[in-house]
């Protein structure tokens, strides 16, 4: 095995890094209150990159503090969660969520494997959790063009900020970083395409619920385009919050919206579009090191779907997991469908489907090790029964969540955190 070198050098770590912890207790933090050195061993380990057979990982202080075979790695003093025939993983990491808008409880979606979560389109909040509670980052509300997407079928409350001037752009955005936002969020979208969630008036669209839209605003016609940002708005967004360190995201579903996302230098793209758009200019965006982010299963009746993904990843454009929670189709928790499409519509091997939603999406956050299991990682764990090798449904469905260091759900001893 290649990974016997590996192991041996993290094991030395490993050692080190236990005997420090072993003799540097730090007093009161609420989730190592007993100075508790937890120890989970399984059959599988998925670290983010690679998995490794027969393994496991020591969690002290809410960080992972080693990581190695499971027969080389023995504390007398921890306490230890023999899993068996499972598999476990970093906390998944969704990053196109509106759980705040839609006030999706945050401990539903925890508990279903999700351990970080980016809110793009609701409240603006200062990042939170990762101690025990789902970690949330948000962008605020959608930057859009007066009367553009999604006012026409949510409204403005909480949702959408319209933009009329480069100046507003860059104050708004000034504004909404200093509230906590770690991500601009806009929206560049004419309406009317087919398939896509938001131009269906009979089927399960954005206005589902407290709509404050107009329900005569008939987006299923191509006939009333939703206005959009200019360029120019655009690139002062875009400036302002590279200035401040921010990325920023578009919704954009088709040639229009993207052209000018393209154009302006969005850094990423909140959905897969949903039309079909010209290779030339997928291929522009790849070059500049465009994100997308995939959202394919509220998307999967969109003409240009398979077709713009299975492009974009011949293209090696960079794609992160985001199934959209909240949407009335996905499960508030991980979306094994999307990780299901990702490797259907994009090809996209399996261990890259786990990676672009673990150790790659807490790259893309800006986070150090988060969505890894290396020492020095928030200790955000799931684990499942038996083997994901055919089966990512169990993924939905963890037997063993933790939050930084924070038991909240164990099927395998009966040991959660059973608060409400
Ligand atoms: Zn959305």
């Amino acid at each position: 095995m290649t990974n016997v070198v590996l192991y041996r050098g993290r094991h030395l770590l490993f050692c080190l890094y236990a005997a420090a912890v072993a003799f540097s207790m730090i007093p009161g933090n609420p989730a190592w209150a007993q100075g508790e050195l937890l120890l989970l061993r399984a059959a599988r380990i998925f670290d983010g990159d690679a998995f490794h057979a027969n393994a496991a990982i020591l969690l002290a202080k809410g960080r992972v503090t080693g990581i190695g075979p499971a027969a080389a790695l023995d504390f007398p003093d921890a306490r230890i969660l023999d899993l068996g025939d499972a598999t476990i993983l970093p906390g998944f990491i969704e990053l196109h969520a509106h759980l705040l808008f839609r006030k999706i409880p945050g401990k539903v979606v925890l508990k279903h494997g999700i351990t970080t979560l980016r809110d793009v389109g609701g409240p603006v909040r200062r990042p939170s959790g990762g101690d025990g509670h789902l970690r949330v980052f948000t962008s605020g509300p959608i930057l859009t063009a007066p009367g553009g997407y999604p006012i026409p079928m949510l409204g403005q409350d909480g949702i959408a900020i319209p933009i009329s001037t480069a100046e507003q752009a860059r104050e708004t955005v000034g504004v909404l970083i200093a509230d906590g936002a770690v991500v601009i969020k806009i929206a560049l979208e004419p309406g009317g395409e087919a398939g896509a969630p938001w131009a269906s008036s009979h089927g399960h669209g954005h206005d589902h619920g407290h709509s404050h839209g107009s329900s005569t605003s008939s987006p299923g016609m191509r006939g009333q385009p939703w206005p959009l940002l200019p360029v120019d708005i655009v690139k002062a967004i875009v400036e302002e919050a590279h200035q401040h360190g921010r990325k920023v995201t578009a919704h954009v579903a088709e040639e229009r919206g993207v052209r000018i996302a393209v154009q302006a230098g969005v850094d990423e793209w909140a959905h897969v579009p949903c039309e079909p758009i010209p290779e030339p200019l997928l291929r522009q965006a790849a070059a500049q090191g465009v994100v997308m982010v995939t959202t394919l299963d509220t998307l999967s009746a969109c003409s240009g779907i398979a077709r713009n993904i299975g492009i974009w990843a011949g293209l090696g454009g960079a794609i992160l997991y985001g199934a959209e929670i909240a949407h009335p189709d996905i499960p508030w928790g991980i979306n094994a469908q999307e990780l299901m499409h990702m490797m259907d519509m994009a090809g996209m091997e399996r261990l890259d489907v786990l990676r672009a939603a673990t150790s790659e999406a807490g790259r893309h956050l800006g986070i150090p090790l988060l969505g890894t299991l290396q020492p020095g990682a928030p200790a955000d764990v799931i684990a499942v029964r038996g083997s994901i090798d055919h089966d990512l449904k169990r993924l939905e469905y963890p037997g063993l969540v933790i939050s930084g260091g924070r038991i909240i759900v164990d099927d395998f001893t009966g040991n959660g955190d059973s608060a409400p």
